[in-house]
C-alpha cells in the first residue's frame, strides 16, 4: 500500500506563485505517488482571524485554485477541517499528553505572536499544533509536507504519537516532515524575501494578464542599476529569480542569455520585465483556462469537498473508536 500523506492550507485567501513554487508544484508530483490529503485547515484560520466573514469563499477559492493548477480531485481527497469533528474528539485528548510549556516554547507561536503583535494568544493559538497533530494522526499519515518554519509541529506530532503509544498501545505511525530539497521562498514582486498575500507584493495564480503586466511593469529590480547599460545583478533580481522559477524548457536558452546581457549591461529592465510577462503568461494561461471551465460546473467545489470530507472523516471515526478502544473508554 502506497504511504499515506497529509497536507494543508488555512483558508485565508487565493494563493498566489509562492505558493506553487512552496507547495502546489510539490503536490502535484505526490499526487501521484502516494495516497494525499488535502485538509483545509478552516479551524485554524480562526486562530488568527475570527471574522468568517469570507471565509466561504476563501474555501471556494483555495479548491479552485489547486485544481486548476492540476491537482486532481480523482487522485487526491480534498477535506474540511471542520467538518471532522472526530479529530477534535482526538485534539482535545491529546492536550492531556501535552504539557503547557511545550506548546509556549513553540518558535510558530512566537512567530505569529511577533508577526500580528498579539499580546495574549487564544487556548486556540496555543493548542493549534495539537490539532494538527490530530489532524495528521487522524489518517495515520506517514509523511508530512512542510515548509522549514512548520518542522516542529511535525515533532511534536511524532512526541504525542510515541507518548500515546507508549501508554496504551501501538496505535499510531511516527509521521516525518517531508520537505523537498529544491523548493526555495519565492521573493514578493517588491524584492522583499518572500512574497505573501498580506504584504500585498504577490501575484496570484487567478491573476488576468492586465493585472500580471501591471505588477511585472512596477516590479523591483537591482537598485543599484540607474542606466540600462550599468551591469546588473541576476541574482537577488526577482525578475531572474521568477524567470528561473517558471519559464519552460524551451526558454531556458534565452534566459540564460538575457542573464549574460543583463550582467553585462546590454539589455533595459523593460525588455527583460516584458519577456517576464510573456513566460508568466504562457505559465499562467492553461491554469487560467481550467479556471474558466472549473466556475461553470455549478457546484464543483460543494461536491468535492463533500465527498472528500465524507472519506476522510470515516478514517477519523475509526481512527478515534479505536483510540477509545485501547484507552478502555469504550
Ligand atoms: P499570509 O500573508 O496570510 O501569511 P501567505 O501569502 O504568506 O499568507 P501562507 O498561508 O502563510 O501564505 O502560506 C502557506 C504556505 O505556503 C507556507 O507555509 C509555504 O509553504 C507556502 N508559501 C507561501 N508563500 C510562499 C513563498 N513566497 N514562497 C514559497 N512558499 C510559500
Ligand atoms: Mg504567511
Amino acid at each position: 500500500m502506497s504511504k499515506r500523506i497529509l497536507t494543508g492550507d488555512r483558508p485565508t485567501g487565493k494563493l498566489h506563485l509562492g505558493h506553487y513554487v512552496g507547495s502546489l508544484k510539490n503536490r502535484l508530483k505526490l499526487q501521484d505517488e502516494y495516497e494525499v490529503f488535502i485538509l483545509v485547515a478552516d479551524l485554524h484560520a480562526l486562530t488568527t482571524n475570527v471574522d468568517t466573514s469570507v471565509i466561504k469563499q476563501n474555501i471556494k477559492d483555495l479548491i479552485l485554485d489547486q485544481i486548476s493548477v492540476g491537482i486532481d480531485p480523482k487522485k487526491v481527497t480534498f477535506c474540511v477541517q471542520s467538518g471532522i469533528p472526530e479529530a477534535q474528539e482526538l485534539a482535545i485528548i491529546f492536550s492531556m499528553l501535552v504539557p503547557k510549556p511545550r506548546l509556549e516554547r513553540m518558535p510558530t507561536l512566537k512567530d505569529v505572536m511577533r508577526d500580528l503583535k498579539i499580546e495574549n494568544p487564544s487556548l486556540g493559538l496555543l493548542s493549534y499544533p495539537v490539532l494538527m497533530a490530530a489532524d495528521i494522526l487522524m489518517v495515520k499519515a506517514n509523511l508530512v509536507p512542510v515548509g522549514k518554519d512548520q518542522i516542529s509541529h511535525v515533532e511534536l506530532t511524532r512526541e504525542i504519537a510515541q507518548k500515546f503509544n507508549s501508554i496504551y498501545g501501538e496505535m499510531f505511525p511516527l509521521p516525518e516532515a517531508l520537505i523537498p530539497e529544491e523548493l526555495g521562498t519565492l521573493p514578493g514582486v517588491d524584492g522583499k524575501t518572500k512574497m505573501s498575500k498580506s504584504l500585498g507584493n504577490a501575484i496570484f495564480l487567478s491573476d488576468n494578464e492586465k493585472a500580471v503586466r501591471e505588477k511585472v511593469a512596477k516590479m523591483y529590480t537591482d537598485p543599484t542599476r540607474i542606466h540600462s547599460t550599468d551591469p546588473g545583478d541576476v541574482k537577488n533580481n526577482p525578475v531572474f529569480i521568477y524567470l528561473d522559477a517558471f519559464g519552460a524548457q524551451e526558454d531556458k536558452l534565452k534566459i540564460e542569455d538575457y542573464k549574460e546581457k543583463y550582467k553585462k549591461g546590454k539589455i533595459g529592465d523593460v525588455e527583460v520585465k516584458q519577456y517576464l510577462t510573456y513566460v508568466l503568461d504562457k505559465f499562467l494561461n492553461p491554469i487560467r483556462e481550467r479556471r474558466a471551465r472549473l466556475e461553470k460546473e455549478a457546484g464543483l467545489v460543494e461536491k468535492t469537498l463533500e465527498e472528500g470530507t465524507k472519506k476522510a472523516r470515516s478514517e477519523a471515526i475509526d481512527t478515534l473508536n479505536k483510540v477509545k478502544e485501547a484507552m478502555k473508554l469504550i
